[in-house]
């Protein structure tokens, strides 16, 4: 487990240069100046995130592909027939709601449920699949080797991982890491519904094919549709691999990559031409 000893500066730098390395760029420069200048201006409120009179975007490098259409591929307003929304519903109340939850099989080998951290008004959710060994040691997630991965995604947009909200499909860990099944997750994922409605970002990313596939109502796989965007409830929502393919495949990572610049042109972050 790899979060139960705070990285020092020289990992934490040594994490990030791998990270930029995979991506190929070897001379990505982070400007801390303008980074803690925004980290400052820009408290945890959504409407300081992206102020839409001025917009914090800069030019996007040649190689970020204009944002692609929203497409209309998808049976989103069944959803509304799944869940409508709640009228005033809080992450607080939905994790009540939840309770000690054993509405289906995935409670009994569980150690603790997980059911999500981060900004409840963010501007960004991040949603993944289910837990692992370690999120369901500790009840939070991405906190093992993808979680890793995924915050040095989060700080490469200029963000940090207070910044966003981050959750699952399932929220309880099936076991042996095995893909959750159909019926498991149609009757964990209303809460995902709850979540998202509750928090009301301005963007959706899915990670991996599980949580694509449960918010698009789709059997596509994930290399079909992912960089696209799609609306899901009036926001905008792109699939993207998941960290821990990442871990398998860190080829994938420039794509990731690619699919997390068009996500910052639309919350208005900086996106910065790496210097060759
Ligand atoms: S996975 Fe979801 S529905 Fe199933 S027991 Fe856990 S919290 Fe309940």
């Amino acid at each position: 487990m790899d979060s139960h000893r705070t990285e020092t500066p020289r990992e934490k730098l040594e994490g990030w240069l791998r990270y930029f390395d995979d991506l190929n760029l070897g001379e990505f420069y982070v400007d801390r100046g303008s980074m803690a200048k925004r980290s400052v201006r820009r408290p945890v409120e959504r409407a300081a995130v992206s102020p839409p009179a001025q917009p914090t975007m800069v030019a996007a490098p040649p190689e970020i592909e204009p944002a692609a259409p929203i497409l209309p591929v998808v049976n989103v307003p069944s959803l509304f027939e799944v869940l409508d929304r709640v009228e005033g519903d809080t992450l607080e109340l939905i994790r009540d709601n939840l309770g000690e939850c054993t509405r289906c099989r995935l409670h009994k080998q569980r150690n603790k449920i997980v059911f999500g951290a981060g900004n409840p008004r963010a501007e960004l959710v991040f949603v993944g699949e289910g837990p692992g060994h370690d999120e369901d040691i500790q009840g939070l997630p991405f906190v093992g080797r993808a979680g890793k991965l995924l915050t040095q995604m989060i700080e490469a947009m200029g963000l940090r991982r207070d910044d966003v909200y981050i959750c699952n499909v399932v929220k309880c860990r099936p076991p042996e890491n095995r893909r959750p099944e159909d019926d498991e997750v149609a009757t964990c994922s209303p809460y995902l519904y709850r979540q998202l409605d509750a928090i009301a970002p301005k963007a959706i990313v899915c990670l991996g094919g599980v949580a694509a596939q449960t918010l698009l109502k789709t059997k596509d796989p994930i290399s079909r549709f992912r960089g696209n965007w799609f609306d899901f409830r009036n926001t905008k929502l792109m699939a993207t691999y998941h960290p821990a393919y990442l871990l398998r495949n860190p080829a994938a990572k420039g794509e990731v990559w690619k699919d997390l610049q068009k996500v910052m042109v639309h919350l208005g972050l900086e996106v910065k031409k790496p210097s060759r």
